[in-house]
Parts: structure tokens; C-alpha cells; sequence
């Protein structure tokens, strides 16, 4: 077989065989296949798309690239939640303690920021002392003990999605549904869980931007999911405005400790208990309305804040900053932004204000980046809100005050500001399962 014939037949429209695909992804893993095939394969995948089984195929090929996770040894219900990546998206710090405190494993992998988003791992990395590096065992024994453990991805989860990814994010192939279903759901597969819910996030700080593709994205997902044996479901999530008021690592930390206090903002709040609530359900605790009661339990007695202190403590970190994240180290340089005109934020380009907070230190602009986990964002208006000229926008916050110009400049230039806002967006705009899409805020 040539890697050349594949690439001319996928440009072509052609279908490729189980056969084939197994040699795309063993060539590009083990290095015989050099990147720019690679590459050229990738765009003509980008161009002609893939049938559902091609899809299919190819993401338990990558998945089996490397090592298949069996969480045999942990007993339970295991069970996952993924988001497709956004702006202040925290969820998995408030999603996760909800679900263990409910009576669900959660041994969760998850991944550091990508682009404009943000990532788990360096949120969680913000609270001194924290090990998101556990021994298989380590891990394995923190859920059996507490029902919770969330770390990064071990180095030999879906190899072929690592190196596959590295060449998507320099070649524009990143937007694609299969090459993105196969990449979120290769890692799924591999770290083993029973149930999976996807959180696809839509909107102008998502990857997709559109409502019906991230359902064909979740419909792509949960197909997969559900093919090789895990109970799988999509909500698909507002990202067209960040979510609640923080963005930046420690802030972010901050927001989801309030949150299980109760104290969080009402949107963040509101789809985080959505996200539970269906982890729940898939993993056959009740109905959603039985789940959503016992997912509100779980916050309103203190089960889930106590969970994540008990993570937390696990893993090494310092607990002080649970139990008052005013302890984290605060950021030097702290900036107000004022609005230069009154009316209403009709619209916030929310990768803008994801590309802002990088700006100011929150994120990697190149791989081996330092995180300034003290920089970030806290918004003090959003989208709808009505605003006078020099109002409080935003608060910047940063450890090198060189950081803020640029900043200040991306996030006024992701506003606009006009003589009325637009009817809010639901926050839960779909959810796609087994049965299909259902559409209609839910
Ligand atoms: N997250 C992933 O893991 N892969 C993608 O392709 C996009 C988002």
C-alpha cells in the first residue's frame, strides 16, 4: 500500500477501507509516514469529509495507537464528561465533584489549553502543590477511595491523536468533524469510562461556530460512543459569550469553588448542573428531572464542595486556597477597562476575550510557554447588559504590566456596544443521544 494513493483517492472522494486506515494511522504513528503526507492527507480529508464508518475506523485505530485504559479494577459506574473547548469554561472543576458526591467514579483524564481555550489540567495546576501526574495505581486507588481523581492525559493515551493533532493545529485542519470526533473520542475510548457526556460547545469562542454543525460534530460523537459499547451523550453549550465571569487559571478555580458554595454565576451554575444532571442519567441514576434533584442536593448540603477539597488534598494540593481562594496568589498589575460608550454589549467575540486573557499571560502562545496562573480576566459585564460611558467592563489582571496594552486592545475590540442587545441565547441550545437531536433550549 502507498501512502500516495491514499491521499490521491481521499482527494479524489474515495472511501477508504478498514485496511487502509489502520495504514494511515500505524505509518503517521510509527514515523514511516512523514508529515507532509500527513498533511496533504489531513486537507483532503478537510475537503471531501468522511463517511460515518471511515469516521468510525479511524478513531479506534487511534485509539488503539496506544494504551487502552481497562478501569476494571475501579468499581462502579465509571463515568466521563469532555468539553469541545471554550472560554471560561470550568465545568469540569464543578461537574466532576457534583457527579462523585452523587455516587458516580470519576477518574477523568483531561487536557491542558488549546488555542484560546482554556484547559483543566492548567486550572487545576494553579492550586499550589497539586500532582496532576498520578501512577496508574495511584489513580486506580484514589477513586476506589474517594470516587474522584481528574489528571492529564498519560503520555501513551491515542498517540496518533498527539502527533496527529500537533499537524492539524499548523496545517488549518483543526475545523474539521471527523478529524475532531475522532480526536475527542479516541481519548474517551481509551481512558475507558462506561458513560461519556459531551459537552460541544457552539458559538464565536467554540471551534464550531454554527448550531447545526456541533450537533453533526455530537451526532459524529455520540455515534461512536455509543458503537463501541459506552452510553454517550452531547449537550450542545452556549460558548457565544464567555462562560460566567472569570477567565484565567486561578480566577477560573476561584468561580468553580463559589459555584459549589452556591455563590457562582447563574449561567455557569445553571449548565454545570445540566452537565451532571445527564452524567446521572447515562449512568442510570433516574430520569433528568430525578437526576437534576440529586444533582442540586449534592451542591445545596456541601457533598460536592467537600469532593473537590477531598481531590484537592489527594493530589497534594493546598487546600487553604479551597477553603479561601482569596489565598491564591494575587496578580501584581490589575487594570480597569471602561466602557467608551453607553448602550448595550449586543455582541462579545468571545475567542477574542480568550486570545485577551492569553495575552495577559493565561495561556501558551508557543508549547513550552510558562503559565502566569494569577493572570485572567474577570468580566463585570456581558452580553445583554446595558452599560454607561466609563462603566467597569472588565478587570485585567496580569504579573507583567508590559502584557496589558495588547490585552486591554483584543478585549475592547471583541464588544460592541449598541443601542439594544439581542433576546439572550439559551444556555443548553440541544441535546443529542442515542434516540437523535433533540433541538430547543432544554
Ligand atoms: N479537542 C480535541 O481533543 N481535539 C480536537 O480536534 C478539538 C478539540
Amino acid at each position: 500500500m502507498r501512502m500516495y494513493d491514499l491521499i490521491a483517492k481521499k482527494r479524489d472522494g474515495g472511501l477508504l477501507s478498514e485496511e487502509e486506515i489502520a495504514f494511515v494511522v500505524s505509518g503517521f504513528t510509527d514515523d514511516s509516514i512523514p508529515d507532509y503526507q500527513m498533511a496533504a492527507f489531513l486537507m483532503a480529508v478537510f475537503f471531501k469529509g468522511m463517511s460515518a464508518e471511515e469516521t468510525a475506523r479511524l478513531t479506534l485505530h487511534m485509539a488503539k495507537s496506544g494504551e487502552m485504559i481497562d478501569l476494571s479494577p475501579i468499581a462502579g459506574v465509571k463515568a466521563d464528561k469532555h468539553s469541545t473547548g471554550g472560554v471560561g469554561d470550568k465545568t469540569t472543576l464543578v461537574v466532576a465533584p457534583i457527579a462523585a458526591a452523587c455516587g458516580l467514579k470519576v477518574a477523568k483524564m483531561s487536557g491542558r489549553g488549546l488555542g484560546h481555550t482554556g484547559g483543566t489540567v492548567d486550572k487545576m495546576e494553579a492550586i499550589p502543590g497539586m500532582r496532576t501526574t498520578l501512577s496508574q495505581q495511584e489513580f486506580f486507588d484514589q477513586v476506589n477511595r474517594i470516587g474522584i481523581a481528574v489528571i492529564g492525559q498519560s503520555g501513551n493515551l491515542a498517540p496518533a491523536d498527539k502527533k496527529i493533532y500537533a499537524l492539524r493545529d499548523v496545517t488549518a485542519t483543526v475545523n474539521s468533524i471527523p478529524l475532531i470526533a475522532s480526536s475527542i473520542m479516541s481519548k474517551k475510548l481509551a481512558a475507558g469510562s462506561d458513560a461519556i457526556v459531551l459537552d460541544v460547545k457552539t458559538g464565536s469562542g467554540a471551534f464550531m461556530k454554527d448550531l447545526d454543525e456541533s450537533i453533526a460534530l455530537a451526532k459524529a460523537m455520540v455515534d461512536i460512543g455509543e458503537a463501541n459499547g459506552r452510553r454517550t451523550a452531547a449537550l450542545i453549550t452556549d460558548m457565544d459569550i464567555p462562560l460566567g465571569s472569570a477567565v484565567g487559571n486561578s480566577l477560573e478555580v476561584a468561580e468553580a469553588v463559589a459555584t459549589l458554595r452556591g455563590e457562582g454565576p447563574e449561567d455557569l451554575c445553571a449548565v454545570c448542573l445540566e452537565l451532571a444532571s445527564a452524567m446521572l442519567n447515562l449512568a442510570g441514576l433516574g430520569d433528568m428531572d430525578a437526576c437534576r434533584q440529586k444533582a442540586k442536593a449534592a451542591l445545596a448540603d456541601g457533598s460536592a464542595l467537600a469532593k473537590l477539597r477531598q481531590m484537592v488534598e489527594a493530589q497534594g494540593g493546598d487546600t487553604a486556597v479551597i477553603d479561601d481562594p482569596l489565598r491564591f496568589a494575587q496578580a501584581p498589575v490589575a487594570h480597569e477597562v471602561l466602557a467608551p460608550e453607553g448602550g448595550a454589549i449586543a455582541a462579545m467575540d468571545t475567542e477574542k476575550i480568550g486570545i485577551a486573557s492569553m495575552q495577559l499571560g493565561a495561556g501558551r502562545e508557543t508549547k513550552n510557554d510558562a503559565i502566569d496562573y494569577a493572570a485572567g480576566i474577570l468580566l463585570r459585564a456581558k452580553t445583554g447588559d446595558a452599560v454607561k460611558p466609563g462603566q467597569v467592563l472588565a478587570r485585567l489582571y496580569t504579573s507583567n504590566a508590559a502584557r496589558l496594552p495588547a490585552a486591554e486592545a483584543t478585549f475592547l475590540s471583541a464588544l460592541r456596544i449598541a443601542g439594544e442587545a439581542p433576546p439572550a441565547r439559551p444556555l443548553v441550545m440541544a441535546r443529542v443521544d442515542r434516540d437523535g437531536a433533540h433541538r430547543g433550549s432544554c
